[in-house]
């Protein structure tokens, strides 16, 4: 969708448009796979020059989780605004400034594509470690068992073994952050 920021009328402008993950180039990446439409509400909010961008995304992913390798879908539904201020400053797609989640875009043109903001707003949403559900319990590294099912022999020592390292680790953490204050 190409927004045509001219017309906007002052005040509240609003747009809705279901994208497909072709449509914006997100059916060839290789961490997810859309497996519904992107279901886009666009809000911008015309005062003068300045314009108030509010996009939301609903979307569904299917992911692999990250620690038991199985396939899961979730729903997503993303939010993000950003301000359009007219300016010399060519269209620059980077973040001029980044505050949390708003944006501020300079626009020296009249057209502005939203596609890209709002593939860049479902690529943002894909967790670093996916997980099919927080407590996931993953796979046995000796027999590959997968522990959200079933046990096995190996269950009962590595997860005490677990439980060790994870006090070993947190010993050492404090350790770090005295010898920070000592120094
Ligand atoms: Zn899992
Ligand atoms: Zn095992």
């Amino acid at each position: 969708m190409i927004l045509n920021l001219e017309k906007l009328k002052e005040g509240p402008n609003e747009f809705w448009k279901v994208y497909t993950a072709e449509e914006l180039e997100l059916s060839d990446v290789k961490d997810f796979e859309v497996v519904s439409g992107i279901d886009v509400h666009i809000s911008a909010f015309k005062s003068r020059t300045n314009i108030t961008l509010k996009i939301q995304a609903d979307f569904k992913l299917k992911m692999v989780c990250s620690r038991c390798l199985e396939e899961f879908e979730r729903d997503f539904s993303e939010e993000s605004t950003y301000y359009l201020k007219a300016g010399k400053e060519e269209f620059v797609e980077e973040k001029a400034l980044v505050d949390e989640d708003i944006y501020t875009l300079y626009y020296a043109t009249d057209e502005l594509d939203v596609k890209p903001l709002i593939r860049e707003l479902v690529l943002l949403a894909v967790p670093m470690k996916p997980l099919c559900k927080p407590d996931c319990k993953g796979l046995c590294p000796v027999c590959g068992v997968n522990w959200n099912y079933e046990t096995c022999e190996h269950m009962d020592k590595i997860q005490k073994i677990d439980v060790r390292w994870k006090k070993l680790i947190e010993l050492s953490q404090k350790m770090d952050i005295q010898s920070q204050r000592e120094s």
